[in-house]
């Protein structure tokens, strides 16, 4: 349960203070996430933010980054390149390199790697994950 409500205080980004502050809630989005608050530091009024968006950047390094960029790329490349409907995952289909898939979790992806006869390693939009496939 909530007990967030327009008027009411809540802990948010300020991302003119750069500090978690204070905010007074000025319209909800729903019923559990604040749309729009004011800032009770600086009186700035934006959009409810818990974390600054660029927290996760700043505390991974700029490799990690560029991996993830990498990631990224090759999941845009193989995505938008290829003009086959990607098929639906299913642990009991079995899929091969090069493959696009659509996952019920992660969306769309490409299957980067066959690790063994049951197990795919698998691009998708930002991550990496190993699925079991081929059951
Ligand atoms: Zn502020």
């Amino acid at each position: 349960m909530s007990n967030l409500s327009a008027g009411k205080d809540v802990i948010g980004y300020c991302n003119k203070c750069k500090l978690r502050l204070a905010h007074v809630i000025v319209v909800m989005k729903d019923e559990a996430t604040p749309g729009k608050v004011t800032c009770k530091t600086c009186n700035a009024t934006h959009t409810y933010k818990d974390q600054p968006t660029t927290r996760k950047k700043s505390v991974s390094s700029s490799l990690k980054a560029k991996k993830a960029d990498a990631v990224l790329n090759r999941w845009e490349e193989a995505v938008n390149q290829s003009s086959d409907t990607p098929t639906k995952y299913s642990p009991r289909t079995k899929f091969e390199v090069n493959q696009l898939i659509t996952h019920p979790n992660f969306g769309d992806g490409v299957v980067e790697k066959n690790i063994d006869n049951n197990k795919i390693e698998v691009i998708f939009k930002g991550q990496i994950k190993v699925l079991i496939h081929n059951r």
